[in-house]
């Protein structure tokens, strides 16, 4: 009896149940609320696939929905106008944030679609955000990157490839396991 119990806290059998379930910290799942549209899932659900593609299967979004938020998943909430100004979130540029701190703490993806200028799109901005989700930052203000904190009309490009450029594969290694490296864009947006 005394034996098995140990035999069973030897590290190895934990690392393989982590690695079936697919819980290990490279899998995120996102809970869209039922205000998204379901055009709009459409959008999203290809921006959590994009991680998958990109990252070489070494990170996983997974987006699911439903009326109620699965424990342990991160709410991407569709946001109004009207309870924009309640919570006073005041998204100036992307209409998004990743990390308000408004939900007791947890962290929550908001994105106001009202405020989404016309050079970007849900998709675009639902990448990049869950890109923060990862333990991915801003990679500064060049152009040519998905996790820019420059303007969302210069995300798009990485998007239609399913790449991430030089300064968002080095970002990605530097926050996820990345032994197979990175899906990298053949054509950089500059
Ligand atoms: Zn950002």
């Amino acid at each position: 009896m005394r034996r098995s119990v140990r035999n069973w806290l030897r590290p190895w059998p934990i690392g393989i149940l982590m690695l079936l379930s697919g819980c290990g910290s490279n899998t995120k799942v996102m809970w869209a609320d039922p205000r998204w549209s379901p055009e709009e899932r459409v959008e999203l659900t290809r921006a959590a696939e994009f991680w998958g593609v990109a990252s070489k299967g070494q990170a996983h979004v997974e987006l699911v929905g439903g009326p109620t938020k699965p424990a342990g998943a991160i709410p991407v909430l569709r946001i109004t106008e009207e309870m924009a100004n309640r919570i006073r979130w005041d998204p100036q540029v992307v209409g998004s944030d990743h990390n308000p701190g408004l939900f007791g703490g947890d962290k929550a993806i908001l994105i106001l679609p009202e405020r989404i200028l016309a050079a970007a799109n849900l998709e675009t901005i639902a990448a990049h955000e869950f890109g923060h989700s990862l333990g991915l930052h801003h990679v500064g203000s060049h152009v040519a990157a998905l996790m820019s904190d420059e303007g969302p009309e210069l995300f798009a490009p990485f998007i239609s490839e399913a790449c991430l450029s030089e300064l968002d594969g080095a970002e990605f290694c530097r926050a996820v396991d990345c032994e197979r490296g990175v899906r990298r864009c053949e054509s950089q947006a500059q």
